[in-house]
C-alpha cells in the first residue's frame, strides 16, 4: 500500500520526538488519555442534540492495557472516533504546526523548548514508541479505518476492524537502551502511577486490569495474585475539590496539561459560589503571555462545563477584554443544557457568573498587589500594557475599575509605582501630577522640559508605553489631581517675577519670535521661556494632543491628521538668544539657517523625524566649517 507523506512541518516536529533526548518522556501518556477525555466529551456533547445518538453517559471510559512480551502498550476510549479524513487531517499533520519556530542546527535546549510548547499532542507517543496503530470508527462513518506510521517515512490509512464507536491507540515500545527504561511504560506500578500524577483529574474513569496480591495463608506466606480491572483515577475534576485538598502541584500540572503551556501559572484563582446560579471556578494567570498573546489570532476564554460535560472550550463573554490572559475552567449546574451555544452566551446565569469572576479576578490582583509586589510587578510586567489599554477602552467605562491596578514608573523611586503612591507623596504646593512620555526612561530623563519639575522635587511619572498618555487622559484626574504633562506650555511654575520677565522678553523680541515661525510654518508660536535650565530649545503643546500621541497616530494605518500644536521654546538665558538678535538684525540669511537648526534640535530632542534632514545637515556644515 502506497505510504503517505507527513505534511512538512509535521515531518519536522515527528523527526524532533523521535530522536528526542526530551527527558520527561512520561507526558505522552497524559497527552493520549487527554485526547481521549476530549473524544468522549464531544461525544457526550452531540449526544445532547442529536437524540438518535445513544450514548449511555456511565459507560463513557478510557482503557489502558499492555503486553509486556509483545511490548505492546493500548490506550482506548469509546468517545466520537475518527472519519477516514480526520485521520488524515488530525494525524498526518499538526493543528498548530503553523506556529512552530524551526530553525537549522537547534540545539538540545531549543528542541525541548519546542516539545515542551507544542510538541506534546499525539506526536509526542513517537518519543517511546517504534510503530503507532490506530484504529478508530467514527460517529459519522459506517467503516472503521486503522492508521499506521513508524514514524517520519509516513504512514498508512486503510480499512479495519471495530465494532464499537472509538478509537483504540496501539504503542509498539521501544526496545531499553542505556540511558532510557521504555519497559517501565508496560508495567503496572508504573502506568498505575502515572495516571495518578498527570490524568487524575480526568472525569471518564481510566480503567486498567490491575493484580492484587492476597495473602491467602499468613502461617506458609502464601499469596494468590487475583486480577481485577480497576480504576485509576479518582475523577473528581480537580475545580471541584476544596483547595486545601489540592497539592500546588497538581493545580500546576492541570494548568499545564490543559493549556498547553510550558511555565507553572503565576496565580491559581480557586473559586466555589452557591447561590441564584452556583459555580465552581477555577483560574490561572498566566506567568508570561502566550506567544499569539498580543496578535488578532489570539481568543480570550474560560472552558465551560455544565454538570460535567464541556459546553464551550473558549466562552468569550466569561471575561472582560482586560483580563483576556486568564485562563481557567467554570462549571455550573445551574445553566440549562437545552440551549444552543448562542444563546447560552446571553443567558442571565452567564452574565452573573461573568459579573462574578470579573470581580474575583480584580480583588485577587489587588490583594498581590497589597502583599506580595514583587509577584504583581512580575505580572504587571507582561499583562500591564492590557489593563492599561482597558481603562481607556469602552470610553473609558471600566477606569475606576482598573485605576488603581495600574503602574507607572517614577522618577523620583526608579521603579513602578501606583497612582495612589504618587498621591500620597506629592508636595504640599504641588498640584498636579506630572508625568512625561517618551521611548524610554532614559530618553525621558534627558528632556529639558523635565528639570525644571524635578527641580522642585516633584515626582514625574515616566511613560514609555505607547497606550500609557492614552491611559493617563481616559483616567483625567485621580482624587481630584489632575495630571499634567511636563511638556504643556504652561506649567506655570514660576515665581511671578520670573513669568513677568519673561513675558518682557517676548513682548520686546515678538517681531524676530513671529519671523522665527512664519519661517518654520508648522509651530503654532516660537517664544522665550524660563523653563529651560541648560538646553537652549525644547518643543512642548498647546491642547489635548501630545507630541507621543501625535506620535501613536502617525502610526496608524488610517491616518487621521490629528496633530499636536506645537510650540517652539527657547531658552532666554541660553547665549543663543543674543545671537539670534544679532542675526536677526544684521544677516537674514543667518537667521533662517539658525531657525531651521534649532526647530530640528528641538524635534530631535522629543523624538520626532526631521522631514528635510539633508538640508538640515548641510545647514550645520554651512556654521560649523565656518
Ligand atoms: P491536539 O489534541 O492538541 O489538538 P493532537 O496532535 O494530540 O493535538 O491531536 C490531533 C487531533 O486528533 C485532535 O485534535 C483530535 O481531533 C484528534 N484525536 C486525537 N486523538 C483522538 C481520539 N482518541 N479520539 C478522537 N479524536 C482524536
Amino acid at each position: 500500500m502506497a505510504k503517505k507523506e507527513f505534511q512538512s512541518e509535521s515531518k519536522r516536529l515527528l523527526d524532533l520526538m523521535i530522536n528526542s533526548i526530551y527527558t520527561n518522556k512520561d507526558i505522552f501518556l497524559r497527552e493520549l488519555i487527554s485526547n481521549s477525555s476530549d473524544a468522549l466529551d464531544k461525544l457526550a456533547y452531540r449526544s445532547l442534540t442529536d437524540k438518535k445518538l445513544k450514548v449511555k453517559k456511565d459507560q463513557l471510559q478510557i482503557e489502558i492495557s499492555y503486553d509486556k512480551e509483545k511490548r505492546l502498550l493500548t490506550i482506548s476510549d469509546n468517545g466520537c472516533g475518527m472519519t477516514k479524513e480526520e485521520l488524515e487531517s488530525n494525524l498526518g499533520t499538526i493543528a498548530k504546526s503553523g506556529s512552530l519556530a524551526f530553525k537549522e542546527n537547534m540545539s538540545q535546549d531549543e528542541k525541548n523548548s519546542i516539545i515542551g510548547q507544542f510538541g506534546v499532542g499525539f506526536y509526542s507517543a513517537f518519543m517511546v514508541s517504534d510503530k503507532i496503530t490506530v484504529t478508530s470508527l467514527s460517529v459519522d462513518s459506517e467503516d472503521a479505518y486503522l492508521w499506521e506510521s513508524e514514524g517520519v517515512d509516513g504512514y498508512t490509512i486503510q480499512k479495519g476492524k471495530k465494532d464499537k464507536v472509538g478509537t483504540e491507540i496501539v504503542l509498539q515500545i521501544k526496545e531499553d537502551t542505556d540511558e532510557v527504561s521504555y519497559s517501565k511504560y508496560l508495567d503496572e506500578y508504573e502506568l498505575k502511577n502515572l495516571v495518578k500524577k498527570y490524568s487524575d483529574y480526568i472525569r471518564y474513569p481510566i480503567r486498567m486490569e490491575v493484580t492484587h496480591h492476597e495473602l491467602v495463608d499468613e502461617e506458609k506466606h502464601e499469596y494468590k495474585d487475583t486480577k481485577e480491572v480497576e480504576t485509576l483515577n479518582s475523577m473528581v475534576p480537580i475545580w471541584k475539590k476544596a483547595s486545601k485538598d489540592v497539592k500546588d502541584e497538581d493545580y500546576d500540572n492541570f494548568y499545564m496539561d490543559k493549556f498547553s503551556d510550558y511555565d507553572k501559572p503565576l496565580k491559581v484563582i480557586s473559586s466555589s459560589v452557591e447561590g441564584m446560579t452556583s459555580y465552581q471556578s477555577l483560574l490561572f494567570i498566566p506567568s508570561h503571555a502566550p506567544h499569539d498573546y498580543y496578535t488578532q489570532e489570539y481568543e480570550k476564554g474560560l472552558a465551560l462545563y455544565s454538570n460535567g460535560v464541556l459546553i464551550m472550550e473558549k466562552c468569550a463573554d466569561l471575561l472582560p477584554d482586560y483580563f483576556s490572559f486568564v485562563k481557567g475552567v467554570v462549571d455550573s449546574e445551574d445553566l440549562s443544557l437545552n440551549i444552543s451555544r448562542e444563546l447560552l452566551q446571553e443567558s442571565q446565569g452567564v452574565k452573573l457568573i461573568a459579573k462574578n469572576i470579573e470581580a474575583k479576578i480584580r480583588k485577587e490582583l489587588e490583594t498581590m498587589l497589597k502583599e506580595n509586589r514583587e509577584e504583581y510587578i512580575s505580572f504587571f510586567k507582561t499583562f500591564g500594557v492590557q489593563l492599561k489599554y482597558g481603562v481607556y477602552n469602552r470610553y473609558g467605562q471600566d477606569k475606576d475599575k482598573l485605576k488603581d491596578l495600574v503602574m507607572f514608573y517614577s522618577a523620583k523611586h526608579d521603579r513602578l509605582i501606583t497612582l495612589a503612591e504618587y498621591v500620597s507623596e506629592m508636595k504640599e504646593d504641588q498640584e498636579n501630577i506630572y508625568y512625561a512620555s517618551g521611548a524610554s526612561v532614559e530618553k525621558i530623563g534627558a528632556l529639558p522640559q523635565v528639570e525644571q519639575v524635578r527641580d522642585k522635587d516633584y515626582d514625574i511619572l515616566y511613560l514609555t508605553d505607547y497606550v500609557d498618555e492614552f491611559c493617563i487622559t481616559a483616567i483625567q484626574k485621580y482624587e481630584e489631581k489632575p495630571f499634567r504633562n511636563v511638556s504643556d506650555e504652561d506649567l506655570d511654575l514660576e515665581s511671578d517675577e520670573e513669568k513677568k520677565a519673561t513675558e518682557k522678553a517676548n513682548k520686546d523680541h515678538s517681531d524676530l519670535l513671529k519671523e522665527m515661525s512664519s519661517i518654520l510654518g508648522d509651530v503654532k508660536e516660537v517664544r522665550f521661556s524660563n523653563k529651560l535650565k541648560s538646553h537652549p530649545v525644547c518643543l512642548t503643546t498647546k491642547g489635548d494632543v501630545s507630541i507621543e500621541m501625535q506620535k501613536v497616530f502617525d502610526a496608524m494605518p488610517n491616518d487621521m491628521g490629528i496633530k499636536a500644536e506645537m510650540i517652539l521654546e527657547i531658552n532666554e538665558k541660553h547665549p543663543i538668544r543674543e545671537k539670534l538678535q544679532d542675526l536677526y538684525e544684521n544677516n537674514h540669511d543667518e537667521f533662517l539657517k539658525y531657525t531651521k537648526i534649532l526647530y530640528s534640535e528641538a524635534r530631535m530632542i522629543a523624538g520626532l523625524p526631521i522631514d528635510n534632514p539633508t538640508e538640515i545637515s548641510q545647514l550645520i556644515c554651512d556654521v560649523i566649517s565656518r
